[in-house]
């Protein structure tokens, strides 16, 4: 691992409580600081059904960050190692910066939520102890209305100027309730989700369906599952 320039001098990667590759502040950290940049490559993907290849020992699906809705970015340095927390202290600014959104504590893990920045077919369950843990998180279209004001000015502009609305938590809770997966062994599977658009505000039993049918229709994509155990994004 290098750290780069863009890396705030306060931090240096540790082990979380999982055994993890967590980042943690050394010093005091300001509320605005940055604490380090996603800069290094970029990977494209073409389209919902396909993502980032997750090669070892770079596994960039784990640890690049989506800025527009096929491209994502890795860091050169300490940012891909900064864990999702429910209750993150800090954010995202300018696409790729993480910033401070409070006064971090010497011995604090840097932790941000990932649905600051993530709109793909994906989700993770969470174990990040808070207590307003999500228990189930995936993209920022199944972020709520209060959380997103929670977050504001800490959400990658992308997924602002896209203006991608919440979908809410029926088609979740449908889907749970309905298509029951067993665990597949992957930290990663595709949320159920509404791409359309026209679409966003009518959310009945028959239009989740209809989703749900054309998402079994591609071998590539998993539904989503509440198993609890298996699944951990780390690093
Ligand atoms: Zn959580």
């Amino acid at each position: 691992m290098d750290t780069d320039k863009k890396d705030n001098p306060r931090v240096t990667l540790g082990v979380t409580r999982f055994g993890d590759v967590g980042v943690y502040a050394k010093e005091l950290i300001q509320e605005g600081e940055r604490i380090a940049s996603f800069d290094g490559a970029v990977y494209s993907w073409t389209d919902v059904t396909e993502s980032i290849p997750n090669v070892p020992p770079v596994l960039a699906r784990d640890h690049a960050i989506q800025f527009e809705e096929f491209r994502a970015r890795d860091s050169n340095g300490l940012a891909r190692y900064a864990n999702h927390s429910c209750n993150p202290n800090t954010g995202i600014k300018n696409s790729f910066d993480l910033v401070a959104m409070r006064e971090i504590e010497p011995g604090e893990e840097i932790v941000w939520d990932y649905a600051m920045t993530e709109d793909t077919y994906w989700s993770m369950n969470c174990r990040c102890g808070s207590s307003q843990c999500r228990k189930l998180i995936a993209g920022y279209r199944f972020l709520s209305p209060q959380k997103r004001l929670e977050y504001r000015n800490f959400i990658s502009e992308w997924l602002i100027s896209s203006q991608r609305p919440y979908l809410g938590e029926a088609v979740v809770n449908f889907a749970l309730h309905r298509y029951p997966i067993p665990s597949e062994g992957n930290s990663f599977r595709y949320a159920v989700v509404d791409t359309d658009p026209e679409n966003i505000n009518v959310i009945t039993e028959e239009r989740i369906l209809n989703i749900l049918n054309q998402i079994e229709q591609k071998e590539t994509a998993f539904l989503l599952t509440k198993n609890s155990d298996d699944a951990e994004r780390s690093g």
